[in-house]
């Protein structure tokens, strides 16, 4: 039996559901029950009713989907699948930082562990940073981790921001002279690039959106050419839904999203391991900032 013929079995006899992130490999994205962005990971984590959770991701998004649904059994198939940016902050400098800012509310990227989502006010993916930060009544805002994110939420926003200086390694390499090269190339193609690039590469973009965006725009678009400015996984998605067009992605890999494999998914389901395991107290408080951003999002959408 084929492997992927042996994961979609043991998925129906356990009652679980595979959750997939827009940067899998193609043979994850493949057995994806649902494919999405951090956004939509999360909202589908709310809403399905399967009883074990395989997330196929990076640790801070199966966390994300353990705080929502602290019931259910949420399996990270590779324990090692870290996000380094979500690393770059801990709730002991969080607090120092609040203690500086009394006045400050905390807007936490969910690119973050579930001890600084309890040390937030509310949380934020790259599909709605600006509409959260807008909407706060509060003037002055600690926004953490992702500067680059957190500068380009401030072109649109009249508040104080205070940022944490943690970065994405895979978006941080994008240069503007690397997608300028690629332009020259391909003179039709638009760029689109993550929030998570760097000042001068946002610059040069046609358009920035989270993956989703990408991929909602893509399908939406007249055009046939795009120069895509994010983690080279999508462009396999972004053909597979649109082969009569043509993608060209930078050259950059997040190496974390890239450990998990059909295999480890196949062991996960035989040995409900290993699991995303975290205290009942960090659930109650890390919950509601997160319930609070995706409260908000059902709010705009009425
Ligand atoms: P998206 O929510 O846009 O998929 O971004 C997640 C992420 O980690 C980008 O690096
Ligand atoms: Fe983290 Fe960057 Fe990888 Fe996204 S692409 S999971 S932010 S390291």
């Amino acid at each position: 039996m084929k492997i992927e013929d042996k994961i979609d079995r043991l998925k129906k006899e356990k009652n679980a559901i595979i959750l997939v992130h827009n940067y899998q490999i193609p043979e994850i994205q493949d057995i994806a029950d649902f494919i999405g962005d951090s956004l939509g990971l999360s909202i589908k984590a709310t809403e399905t009713d399967a009883d074990i959770i395989i997330f196929c991701g990076v640790d801070f998004m199966a966390q994300s989907a353990k705080i929502l649904n602290p019931e259910k059994t949420v399996i990270l198939p590779d324990e090692k699948a870290t996000c380094p940016m979500a690393a770059m902050v801990d709730a002991e400098g969080l607090r120092e930082i609040k203690k500086n800012h009394p006045d400050a509310i905390v807007v936490s990227y969910v690119n973050t562990t579930a001890s600084v989502k309890a040390e937030s006010d509310i949380c934020c993916t790259s599909t709605n940073a600006v509409d959260i930060v807008e909407s706060l009544k509060e003037k002055e805002v600690i926004f953490v981790p992702d500067k680059n994110l957190g500068l380009y939420v401030q072109r649109f926003v009249n508040k104080k921001m205070i940022f944490w200086p943690g970065l994405c390694p895979t978006h941080y390499e994008m240069k503007a002279s690397d997608f300028m090269e690629l332009k020259k190339k391909h003179p039709d193609a638009k760029i689109m690039v993550h929030p998570e690039c760097i000042p001068e590469a946002i610059d040069v973009a046609d358009y920035v959106y989270s993956t989703g965006g990408m991929v909602r725009h893509v399908s939406a678009s007249n055009d046939k050419e795009f120069i895509v400015g994010t983690e080279r996984g999508l462009c396999y998605r972004l053909k597979k839904e649109n082969p009569e067009k043509e993608f060209y992605p930078i050259s950059a890999i997040c190496p974390p999203m890239k450990r998990i494999t059909l295999e480890k998914v196949l062991k996960s389901l035989e040995n409900l391991e290993p699991q995303i395991r975290l205290s009942k107290e960090i659930i109650k408080k890390a919950r509601l900032p997160l319930e609070r951003m995706i409260k908000l999002k059902n709010k705009n959408e009425k």
